[in-house]
């Protein structure tokens, strides 16, 4: 593994993105700064992939469930960590073909370990569309897993 210099945590829109090259973090920077999207600004991806790490490397074997918060403003919508899938795909889909890639084999190597570590729901298919995110479009398959309500 590639040394990396280290930053202090809480502080994704000064430092670089951990595991992706100088040229994908300006890719990524560069996106998130045309953004009109409202959960999307400078150090949302940053954000993003540190929650989605965090919520994946929980110690012990049992099942992770994905919690829904409360509130939806743009800071606490991110302890959901669906939401912060959400924000990694829309990053991935705005990103030329090799940033993309690069960040893309980041987040399928995560991708791996939530379908490991979560459960499916069978009732899924039964509820509305509940991403900030993507709207109305149907809820992504990260969304496809037991969840816990706010306040469990
Ligand atoms: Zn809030």
């Amino acid at each position: 593994m590639r040394a990396e210099r280290s930053r202090p945590e809480g502080f994704p829109a000064s430092g670089h993105l951990p595991g992706l090259s100088h040229r994908t973090t300006l890719a990524v920077r560069d996106v998130e700064r045309r953004s009109e999207e409202y959960y999307v600004r400078p150090g949302a991806t940053a954000l993003a992939l540190r929650r989605y790490r965090v919520f994946l490397t929980r110690s012990g074997r049992r099942p992770l469930y994905p919690r829904s918060v409360g509130c939806s403003c743009a800071e606490c919508a991110f302890q959901d960590v669906r939401h912060s899938r959400d924000v990694l795909e829309w990053t991935l889909e705005r990103l030329r073909r090799r940033s993309r890639g690069e960040l893309e084999r980041l987040v399928t190597a995560l991708d791996a370990v939530y379908l490991k570590r979560t459960l499916p729901d069978p009732f899924a298919a039964r509820r509305p569309p509940s991403s900030q995110l993507r709207g109305p479009r149907p809820d992504p398959w990260w969304y496809d897993r037991l969840s816990e309500p706010p306040g469990w």
